[in-house]
């Protein structure tokens, strides 16, 4: 099969032919239909997830068909299609694995980062780790929800954020368009803060009623002007710096969702944190039953992310043009 392949830190993509894989017991062999190209797999080349195990093909944007079922494995059946995430498998047996927290599990295991992931035309799940998708879900334009829709969706959660909250957020790339849309559907009111009036237009139409373009605006004023400020404020940005900028513009009891980051030192006021009772929460994609309700949610009001389709040789440029901060939507590989 074709594969892509990182081999090391600041090593390019080495494409190349492997061997299908094999599933063991309590795995699946999928035919792999797509994968999203996520930010993620651009930190694992730049050496920011220092337990990697390379070689290892990335990819945890995956969409696919059972191909092969493992020993003993009764579900889901050959030809259904599931998808696969960031999250490729967990211990099963510590508190959060008990509690259905595996995202938490101190030996969780990531998808493309310590066990192949999809850069290749098959790919090995686990079981209770993979995904139906519903009925009605493209499988291709699909992929960026297993890893950009399930932190959006889940990172909303995480944050507390209901049908009267106001959420403003930050950035409004892969994780932040989504979130838009999530916010919106969940019947919350949306503020987006980006650098420039360029996403203006774009934003809005997805359903932002309140713009903010830190070039000319101090995003904390203007939020705490917006009816006296964000209830949830998510950081879709890759950077920490608007993160901290937009807090102040948090309302007393509001809470930061950190999705996006960098490696910068994060600073967040602490006076007004605590005159505020404001808090933080970071959120590390989800667990299996996260992405079922994102899924689920995302077929229920239509939600897909804008995506450009490439092969599997085009990934090394898209990585490149993401890193120049060129890339336009989504790229997903696709298989034919
Ligand atoms: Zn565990
Ligand atoms: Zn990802």
């Amino acid at each position: 099969m074709r594969a892509a392949v990182a081999t090391g830190v600041h090593e390019p993509l080495a494409l190349t032919t492997r061997d299908v894989p094999e599933p063991g017991p309590g795995e699946l062999l999928v035919k792999v239909t797509a994968c999203g190209i996520c930010y993620s797999d651009l930190n694992l080349l730049k050496g920011e997830y220092p337990f990697a195990a390379f070689p290892v093909v990335p990819g945890h944007e995956i969409s696919g068909v059972v191909a092969e079922l493992g020993p003993g494995v009764s579900w889901p059946e050959v030809g259904t299609a599931v998808g696969g995430q960031f999250l490729h498998d967990s211990d099963g047996h510590c508190d959060y694995c008990a509690r259905g927290e595996p995202i938490l599990c101190p030996r969780k295991r990531i998808t493309g980062v310590v066990v192949d992931g999809g850069y290749a035309e098959y790919t090995v799940l686990k079981e209770r780790f993979a995904t139906p998708l519903p009925a009605g879900l493209d499988p291709i334009a699909a992929a960026p929800l297993m890893c950009a829709g399930l932190t959006a969706f889940n990172g909303l959660r995480q944050g507390g954020a209901t049908a009267s909250s106001r959420v403003a957020v930050v950035g409004a790339g892969g994780i932040g368009a989504l979130a838009i849309r999530y916010a919106v559907a969940m019947g919350a009111r949306v503020a987006v803060v980006a650098r420039s009036r360029r996403g203006e237009d774009a934003a809005k139409a997805l359903g932002a009623e309140l713009f903010v373009a830190t070039d000319d605006q101090d995003p904390g004023e203007t939020l705490r002007a917006w009816d006296g400020g964000a209830d949830v404020v998510l950081n879709a940005a890759p950077s920490n710096a608007p993160a901290v900028a937009a807090m102040s513009g948090l309302a007393p009891d509001g809470t930061l969702v950190l999705c996006g980051y960098n490696t910068e030192p994060f600073s967040p006021p602490a006076q007004l944190m605590i005159l505020n009772r404001l808090h933080i929460v970071a959120n590390p994609s989800g667990s299996p039953h996260d992405l079922r309700d994102t899924l689920a949610f995302s077929v229920q009001h239509g939600i897909l992310p804008e995506i450009s389709t490439v092969d599997l040789e085009q990934a090394p440029s898209v990585l490149d043009a993401m890193d120049a901060g060129t890339a336009h939507g989504r790229g997903v590989i696709t298989f034919a």
